[in-house]
């Protein structure tokens, strides 16, 4: 599904972000990336979406080098790799519905969208998706006004309408309590299980990769410097 072959990224600036990263990830896995600040997490993840590029090596998706793409491949591939972020990237002053729709129409927007016109099917995917997150109560409140678990689900929720067959999230609990932060993991855990979406999550807390991880890969200075199963981290430490 997902496979780095001798990937490395230097920065304009010189800093090497990855180094010689070779990693396979399968269908339907649930992967947490640890390491400290710097380690090359971020740039591990935002690489599976071309939001940065590396600069050597393969990069397959579904068995396309992805380092190769241009632009209309790009959009294609974002649309089947579903990304979350630490502050969750809603349009804050747009109400839920739009925010989670969005998902589903791309950010380009379409006239209808701009006019705030809906079509009934869409309103009832949206109304699926944050159902399925347990939120679908907020569907007309304005994103600011809910608490950051709240949004971090609406962010969930418009991951779901993209039906992607990846979802990477970068962070995603960073900026929560530990109730809130477990809340959020559960419906990743959730969606990875019921729609059988691949699902690779940068973390902080070992604790909490452990808690939730079937596999955890860790980085430091760039590199990838464990690879294995819960059940070997725990043997280790
Ligand atoms: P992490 O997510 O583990 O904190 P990052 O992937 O953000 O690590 O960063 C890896 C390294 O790349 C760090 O040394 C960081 O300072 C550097 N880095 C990240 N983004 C950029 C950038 N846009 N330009 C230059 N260096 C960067
Ligand atoms: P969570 O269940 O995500 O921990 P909180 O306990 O933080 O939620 O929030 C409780 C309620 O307060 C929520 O229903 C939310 O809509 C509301 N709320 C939180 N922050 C704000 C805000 N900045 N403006 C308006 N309402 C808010």
């Amino acid at each position: 599904m997902i496979e780095f072959k001798d990937v490395s990224l230097v920065y304009p600036n010189g800093t090497q972000g990855l180094k010689n990263i070779n990693l396979k990830v399968n269908q339907g896995e649930f992967v947490v990336v640890v390491g400290l600040s710097g380690a090359g997490k971020s740039t591990l993840i935002r690489s599976m979406n071309r939001l940065v590029t590396p600069t050597d090596g393969e990069l397959l998706i579904e068995g396309n080098n992805i380092l190769n793409y241009n632009h209309r491949n790009l959009r294609k591939l974002r649309t089947r790799v579903g990304m979350i972020f630490q502050n969750y990237n809603l349009v804050r002053r747009s109400t839920v519905m739009r925010n989670v729709i969005s998902g589903r129409l791309g950010h380009t927007g379409t006239v209808k969208s701009i006019l705030n016109l809906f079509l009934k099917e869409e309103v009832s995917l949206a109304y699926q998706s944050l159902d399925r997150v347990n939120i679908a109560e907020k569907l007309y409140q304005r994103a600011d006004q809910l608490s950051g678990g709240q949004q971090q689900r609406v962010a969930i929720a418009r991951v779901l309408t993209q039906q992607p067959k990846i979802v990477l999230a970068d962070e995603p609990v960073a900026s929560l309590d530990p109730p809130t932060s477990h809340q959020v993991m559960k419906y990743l855990r959730k969606i990875n299980k019921e729609d059988n979406i691949t699902t690779i999550v940068n973390l902080h807390f070992i604790d909490m990769a452990m808690e939730y991880a079937d596999r955890i890969v860790g980085m430091r200075s760039g590199e990838i410097v464990f690879d294995g199963p819960v059940s070997e981290v725990t043997e280790q430490t």
